[in-house]
């Protein structure tokens, strides 16, 4: 089902300061960002090899983000896998009786189509399936 850890999406406060510590002191180029308005969040990309960091950072003090960094403070927020179909990677977990937060595909960033499963269902971690293209 799972083809490769597509992104890590890393929850910050403050998104062009925390960018400088991945592109000054580790080297990584952003791709670029963009703002998903549905989930109240402003995303930042940097590839990694074949993998990419998502840094998230919040447009609103009610967003999902925001929510996260005051339970949680900064930090790993979820890890998204790449699958060629998403449609049938939630129905085959369905079937399986996993909890999901997104019965249905979303519009993620970057045109992805993106679903959460829910972390009381992966014993903490909350999980992206992420099919782009
Ligand atoms: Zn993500």
């Amino acid at each position: 089902m799972v083809v490769k850890v597509d992104h890590i999406g890393i929850a910050v406060s403050n998104l062009e300061e925390t960018l400088k510590v991945y592109t000054d002191l580790l080297g990584l180029e952003l791709h670029g960002t963009e703002t998903v308005e549905e989930q109240k969040v402003k995303t930042a990309f940097l590839p990694v090899g074949d993998s990419e960091i998502e840094l998230l950072e919040s447009t609103a003090p009610d967003g999902p983000i925001a929510k996260f960094i005051e339970a949680r403070g900064q930090g790993i927020q979820h890890i998204a896998f790449k699958v060629d179909d998403i449609e049938a990677a939630l129905a085959e977990l369905k079937a399986k009786g996993v909890r999901l937060i997104d019965e249905k595909p979303r519009y993620g960033a970057g045109g992805a189509k993106i679903a959460f499963l829910h972390p009381k269902a992966t014993n903490g971690v909350l999980i992206e399936l992420c099919q782009k293209g």
